[in-house]
């Protein structure tokens, strides 16, 4: 048996925005940390209902906008949280990875 060096296994992920799935470390997972609270995740470690989204201010505002993050976390998002993950997105590519710091 002819085998090449297998590759580690990379947990992977789809941004529920554009569907791509992506190694889990290249998305930012987003938690429901309560009924009406979605926070960001940045070492994916809470716990909770979890969505991924691509590191793309594109995916976020899709992701917002569309309801789809609201859907694959059942929740519905208040205004100020909406708005909140809007600038943490919209500094993902702005920012230089300034947002991901804490
Ligand atoms: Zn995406």
């Amino acid at each position: 048996m002819m085998r090449t060096t297998s590759p580690k296994h990379v947990p992977q992920r789809t941004c529920v925005a554009c569907r791509k799935v992506k190694d889990k470390k290249e998305l930012i997972r987003l938690v429901r940390v309560s009924d009406k609270v979605v926070e960001v995740d940045t070492k994916g470690k809470k716990p909770g209902r979890g969505a991924y989204l691509c590191r793309a201010q594109e995916c976020w505002e899709l992701g917002l906008k569309g309801g789809r993050l609201e859907h694959n976390l059942q929740t519905s998002l208040s205004k100020d949280n909406r708005e909140q993950l809007a600038r943490f997105g919209a500094e993902l590519s702005g920012g230089g990875g300034e947002a991901l710091k804490e």
